[in-house]
């Protein structure tokens, strides 16, 4: 069964629509990228899924279950965003247990989730530092760590690496491929930048206003485009 299933999936503003209906399936521990040019919809699919977004039609399902209308807390997912949106008073610790906190989890059970986290994360010397005090790459590491401590079933990513500058993000880049062999979890991530998208996906899904262009194997997009739009975003010059 798919971890998650889009059906129908449409979002209108008044009487703008941005999304146009949306069919789509992820399965479980799958590496699905978002890719298409700024202003096609990725955000606001991606907010619907965690639902930060409502659903104007279709449904949504994760894990079996119609999402539509559950409260995002109940929804199993962990997003991370482009702005790392770090408490600055708080340590590395802090912020990482910070949801954990909120949900009344035990602190002994938070420390042990934390310590996980960062572990898996080389985070561990850093733990009692504030935000102020690290890189931007550290920063990124801890918000993806806030995510972890949560165990989401779903994690997505909204461009996490487009504040770093190029170096940092080919390396962080490698992290996040070895988060996802790591834990196995399926992701959905979101760029615009192709060789994030063809290094990092299994399934590539090209979306251009509000709908999917065409979804598939890096290989098979970089192959086989189905039109001048897809070849001109992720294909071989044809
Ligand atoms: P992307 O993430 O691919 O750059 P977005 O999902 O942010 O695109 O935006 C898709 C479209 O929806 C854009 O045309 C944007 O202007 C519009 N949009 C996003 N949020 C709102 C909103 N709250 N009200 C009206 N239009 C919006
Ligand atoms: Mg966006």
């Amino acid at each position: 069964m798919a971890e998650l299933s889009l059906k129908g999936i449409r979002k209108t503003y008044g009487s703008l629509e941005v999304i146009k209906g949306i069919d789509l399936e992820i399965e479980p521990g799958e590496f699905t990228v978002f890719v298409g040019p700024s202003g096609c919809g990725k955000s606001t699919l991606l907010r619907m899924i965690a639902g930060l977004e409502d659903i104007s039609a279709g449904d949504l399902t994760i894990g079996g279950a119609r999402m539509n209308e559950v409260d995002p807390s109940r929804r199993g997912i962990a997003m991370v965003f482009q702005s790392y949106a770090l408490y600055p008073h708080l340590t590395v610790r802090q912020n990482m247990g910070f949801a954990l906190r909120f949900a009344g989890v035990p602190k002994s059970e938070i420390d042990r989730q934390v310590m996980e986290a960062a572990r898996i994360l080389e985070l561990e010397p850093l733990l009692e530092r504030k935000p102020g005090q690290l890189s931007g790459g550290q920063r990124q590491r801890v918000a993806i760590g806030r995510a972890i401590v949560r165990h989401p079933k779903v994690f997505l990513f909204d461009e996490p690496l487009s504040n770093l500058d190029a170096e940092l993000r080919v390396h962080m880049r490698f992290e996040i491929a070895k988060l996802h062999k790591k834990l196995g979890t399926t992701m959905i991530y979101v760029t615009h930048d192709q060789v994030e998208a063809m290094t990092l996906a299994d399934k590539i899904v090209v979306l251009r206003a509000g709908v999917i262009e065409q979804a598939g194997t890096p290989r098979d997009l970089y192959a086989d485009p189905d039109n001048q739009f897809v070849a001109g975003f992720i294909g071989s010059p044809r």
